[in-house]
């Protein structure tokens, strides 16, 4: 075996095509508990605007994430995952089989995305249209986890605050 195969036994997880999909995704090699962290990140560098890659931490900083391979979790309506920009790890939302899919529900990181998309998730309770916190109803809200700034953003933005 060449040391590319072993290394990539080692980790915790693992970039696959999804070939009917034409996209990549982050697979998990190994079970983790909900609540047990997948991994710590950082920025491997601040952006002041929003990509289709980047990570939103704050008011101004958009992150590239490290390690890199955390870039290719795919959004869910029902994610098994979350990055938690207060602690900067990534987070197992729930139960999370080895070969699983990690997914992130991308508003719960960023309040007005540059690319919106139409979900297709397949979920139940699937929004369709994600386009950043901002354009969710309170429903929504109630229902996903959210790094703590985009939740005070949002409960200061419809002036929730109690
Ligand atoms: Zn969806």
């Amino acid at each position: 075996m060449n040391n590319n195969i072993l290394e990539s036994l080692r980790q915790d997880y693992y970039v696959s095509e999804k070939i009917e999909l034409n996209q990549k995704g982050l697979f998990a090699n190994r079970n983790y508990k909900m609540g047990e962290v997948i991994s710590d990140f950082s920025s491997s560098e601040i952006l002041d605007h929003p990509t289709y890659l980047t990570v939103q931490l704050n008011e101004v900083d958009h992150i590239l994430l490290h390690p890199i391979d955390l870039q290719y979790i795919n959004h869910s309506c029902s994610p098994n995952s979350f990055f938690n920009t207060s602690t900067m790890k990534l987070e197992a939302l729930k139960d999370i089989a080895k070969s699983d899919e990690f997914t992130f529900f991308y508003p719960s990181t960023e309040w007005d995305m540059d690319q919106a998309f139409l979900c297709r998730c397949g979920e139940t309770g699937c929004i369709r249209e994600i386009k950043g916190a901002k354009y969710l109803s309170i429903f929504e809200f109630e229902i996903h986890r959210f790094s703590n700034y985009i939740h005070s953003k949002y409960l200061s933005f419809y002036s929730l605050e109690k």
